[in-house]
């Protein structure tokens, strides 16, 4: 008999909405056409893309729906978003800002850019609960810095930034912000213009719609020289045939994600209270929070089961059907300990046994207690071993 999951990984990926499923099935049924299509069925796709575009960008805040670009993932968001301004610039080698706890796709990113010369990149330090030092900020920024990039809301531990601030002084200096948002529909507000950022990524399979599609907003006054060149869609700014049905899935999940936002939260704050309280009633001082509670996402819960204990716990957990996420990956023998505790200064051995529960919507109480009980008994066999 398959045995129920207990799905605790919603920071890594979603599952769909039903009405997101519904409605993208027309586009894989019948309503098949390609949008650059000049005949009936090319016309209808067309339609349906635009539609899609168009409610995005209500829902965005921002100005018109070209401001709005389909591309496949976040990390291609976010990809585009940096090289694609640095690229568009008439200077020979760019300023960036961005921070120490960005996502792999902007580190990256920054790093082979720095390699190749076309960029300087600083990257700001955090505090112990991953926020940035916008003092910091407030120090290197220059009227010749050509982009910051700092994420919304961090996927390992949940901190969400002081966007506020930071945009106050990239408009200061009058540059440009990019950020990465992906962690942020359904479980935090989402506009493009409260608080002001030029280029914003999303990703809607982290937010209950299809995976393969994602987005970057543009401010109509940026320049962006494409990655991608051939068919010329998106504006020139992104060749590809564009996928209706995944449009039309991910504007149904930023409808409903929005709509559900403050009941979402609510729901989810509570279900992270109750796993946190049940972890350290159980667990004392052998369990440590990283995640900073006051200000983080509701859903995300990062903490590091000391006395080696996690490698027994995951295993536990995953035998018992309940997906998390470990903090640290093994890569040919070697740990190797995420950058973000790293980053707040998390000592490596507390790092190394990290675990992240992610919640969504979808989550009961009696989840979070299955969740706990099953640690507990892990415990107990990891102590009497
Ligand atoms: N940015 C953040 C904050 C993420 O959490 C992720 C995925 O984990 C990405 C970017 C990359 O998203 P995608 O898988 O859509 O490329």
């Amino acid at each position: 008999m398959k045995k129920d999951i207990i799905y605790l990984d919603n920071n890594a990926t979603t599952r769909p909405y039903s009405d997101v499923l519904e409605s993208m099935a027309p586009f894989f049924e019948d309503r098949y056409g390609n949008p650059s299509s000049v005949h009936k069925m090319g016309r209808d796709a067309r339609t349906a893309l635009d539609e899609a575009r168009s409610d995005i960008a209500d829902r965005l805040n921002a100005d018109s729906p070209a401001e709005v670009l389909f591309v496949s993932c976040a990390t291609e968001a976010n990809t585009l978003a940096i090289r694609g301004i640095v690229n568009a610039s008439c200077t020979d080698r760019d300023r960036i800002i961005t921070s120490q706890i960005e996502h792999p796709s902007v580190l990256e990113t920054c790093e082979a850019m720095e390699d190749e010369g076309t960029a300087d990149v600083h990257y700001l330090n955090v505090d112990d609960r991953a926020r940035v030092d916008t003092d910091e900020l407030r120090e290197v920024i220059t009227e010749e810095t050509r982009l910051v990039s700092i994420m919304t809301a961090n996927n390992e531990v949940g901190t969400v930034q002081p966007m506020g601030e930071i945009s106050s002084i990239c408009s200061e200096y009058d540059v440009l912000l990019h950020t990465d948002a992906v962690q942020v529909p359904a479980k935090a507000p989402l506009n493009v213009q409260d608080p002001s950022v030029d280029l914003l990524s999303l990703s809607a399979h982290k937010f209950h719609g299809p995976r393969g599609i994602g987005l970057l907003y543009k401010s109509k006054e940026v320049d962006l020289e494409p990655i991608l060149r051939g068919g010329g869609q998106e504006s020139e700014l992104r060749s590809g045939t564009e996928p209706v049905a995944l449009a039309s899935g991910m504007s149904t999940a930023l409808d409903l994600a929005m709509d559900k936002r403050e009941d979402t939260v609510r729901r989810l704050d509570q279900l992270r209270q109750l796993l946190w309280k049940g972890l350290s009633d159980h667990f004392g001082d052998r369990v440590c929070l990283n995640t900073p509670l006051e200000s983080s996402l509701k859903n995300t819960l990062n903490v590091s089961f000391l006395h080696n204990e996690s490698d027994k716990m995951l295993i536990n957990l995953d035998l018992e059907g309940i997906c998390v996420s470990a903090g640290s990956a093994c890569h040919s023998g070697a740990i190797e300990v995420s950058h973000v505790l790293d980053a707040m200064d998390v000592p490596e051995e507390v790092a190394a046994s990290s675990v992240r529960f992610s919640l969504s919507h979808e989550n009961t109480k009696q989840e979070i207690r299955q969740t706990i009980e099953c640690l507990t008994s892990a415990r107990t066999r990891v102590s009497n071993s």
